[in-house]
């Protein structure tokens, strides 16, 4: 392994602060190389936001972020962390990826540069510590649409291929994932120094990411409650953005729930396309724990799990600090309620409130369950007034609706512009569906990439509204099997 010092300066910023926590959060470890790193994709958007060359890493940069040569001012470790996976506590840590560093980037924010399947690391248990291609380019395409809908998330700087060939149901090509986070301090990371750590271990987690995430903190009473409510803030947002546009992100352990506010970990995540609560798409979900409509409620019980981490700097007495929990974590629905509602307003093009709205909204969303109709397509149709093309168009029930929803419309005093111009803006023309992504992997997995990048492309503006989009709008052909995903281990 080497490290590079010569040639053109691909412009690494690298700080080290996550290193300077006790030694229990982290075990330093090299990637493990590869025999022959070849580039798939490079986000060079990214890379300019983080002031990376995208010269430099078009040359050069198959071997970086493959592991095969450390960047300059890179500490690699592999992150310790616990979690509660379905419901379970476990011992975890960053099994197969290692984080290089902090890059600084021109505007002076700070990000994790993550490779995500580069080998084993002391937390790899039974694991190869290698991804597969498919997994990997999964991940790019989802956190690259998350990006575009406007959702908080981890991103996607590159994926490269490996030259080796993993072992999991039939052989695969192996890849590598460099993720980019704003952190990767997880819920799991408490968890697991609440477990094993002394008390001034967490408080230096704590107090860690208090000045990592959220600096402007109100600090005047105790600032692990503002960290508390902060964390729980950011939670719920998070949430409404997810349900507002159907996505599922189908594993939904404590360990895969960043405390910075950010979707990580894109496993067996999948949009809806058919409105339906009970939606499940990941293969090992079999007791339906993280369906589309159990979301809120399992974030709020993550968020439980948060709090306990944190009793022991919430108050000296621990019935007090048991009850300043509890009160907090009950702001959670009230939080989520009131982003879901008035993004749902925003769907419909709503700009004030009225005390029969949510009633309302529920009952065009069970007549999408109930006549199974897509979620995207319906509000793009409510959109663009063109409600001739939902199968709803027929049924009474909906003209009922539909015409109480117009009087709403007319009755308030902004104009049918702004409101159709509020709408453009909250529903996307296009999701990552599911027939989408797996017709990008497979030709990507025939060595065709450009499937792939077209529909980054257009991702990347769901709310253009574009005739480019149209054929991406598309349901996929009727089928009896319903589509599943899997974790990608
Ligand atoms: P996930 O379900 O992707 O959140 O992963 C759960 C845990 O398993 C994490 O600690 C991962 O680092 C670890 N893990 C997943 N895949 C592998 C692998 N192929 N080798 C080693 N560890 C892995
Ligand atoms: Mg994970």
């Amino acid at each position: 392994m080497i490290e590079r010092k010569s040639g053109m300066e691909v412009g690494w910023n690298l700080d080290n602060s996550y290193t300077h926590l006790p030694q229990l959060f982290f075990t330093n470890t090299n990637p493990t190389p590869v025999p022959s790193p070849k580039s798939i994709v490079l986000n060079c958007p990214l890379a300019k936001s983080l002031g990376l060359n995208t010269e430099a890493l078009e040359n050069n940069g198959a071997s970086i972020f493959a592991g095969n040569e450390i960047p300059k001012g890179a500490s690699p470790l592999a992150q310790a962390y616990a979690g509660h996976q379905f419901g379970h506590f476990t011992m975890l840590g960053d099994g197969r990826a290692i984080l290089l560093g902090e890059q600084i980037t021109p505007d002076g924010k700070r990000f994790d540069i993550q490779l995500k399947g580069s080998g084993r690391t002391p937390y790899s248990r039974r694991g190869d510590g290698r991804a597969a291609l498919g997994p990997m380019l999964r991940e790019y395409i989802i956190s690259e649409a998350m990006y575009g809908l406007g959702i908080p998330t981890t991103r996607s700087l590159a994926v490269v291929t490996t030259g080796d060939t993993i072992i999991r149901e039939t052989e695969l090509p192996g890849a590598i994932l460099t993720r980019v986070a704003s952190s990767h301090i997880r819920v799991g990371t408490f968890e697991y120094i609440s477990q094993w750590g002394s008390i001034d271990e967490l408080k230096a987690l704590a107090d860690y990411t208090i000045k990592r995430h959220f600096s402007d903190i109100d600090t005047d009473g105790n600032p692990y409650i503002s960290l508390l409510k902060e964390v729980i803030k950011r939670q719920a947002i998070l949430i409404a953005k997810w349900q507002l546009v159907g996505f599922v992100h189908g594993v939904m352990n404590t360990d895969n729930i960043a405390i910075s506010g950010e979707t990580i970990d894109y496993g067996p995540c999948a949009f809806m396309d058919t409105y339906d609560p009970k939606t499940v798409f990941s293969s090992i979900d079999r007791q339906g724990r993280y369906a589309y409509g159990n979301q809120p409620s399992i974030a709020a019980w993550n968020l439980a799990r948060f709090a306990e981490t944190l009793l022991p700097l919430l108050h000296d007495d621990e019935k007090k600090a048991i009850k300043l929990a509890q009160d907090t974590i009950l702001e959670f629905h009230d939080i989520y309620h009131c982003n879901w509602i008035n993004g749902m307003r925003r769907k419909l093009g709503l700009f004030n409130e009225e005390p029969e709205d949510e009633k309302f909204i529920k009952e065009l969303l069970s007549m999408m369950d109930k006549y199974k109709v897509d979620y995207t397509n319906t509000f793009r149709a409510l959109t663009f007034d063109n409600t001739k093309d939902t199968p709803l168009h027929d049924k009474e029930e909906f003209s009922k609706w539909y015409k109480q929803w117009k009087s709403r419309l007319e009755k308030q005093k902004e104009t049918k512009d702004s409101s159709h111009e509020l709408m453009r803006n909250s529903n996307p023309s296009i999701i990552p569906r599911n027939h989408r992504v797996e017709e990008a992997l497979e030709s990507a997995g025939k060595g065709d990439y450009s499937v792939m990048n077209k529909f980054v492309k257009v991702l990347l503006r769901p709310y253009a509204h574009s005739s480019k989009q149209n054929e991406y709008t598309k349901l996929p052909p009727p089928s009896d099997i319903p589509y599943r995903t899997f974790c990608g281990t």
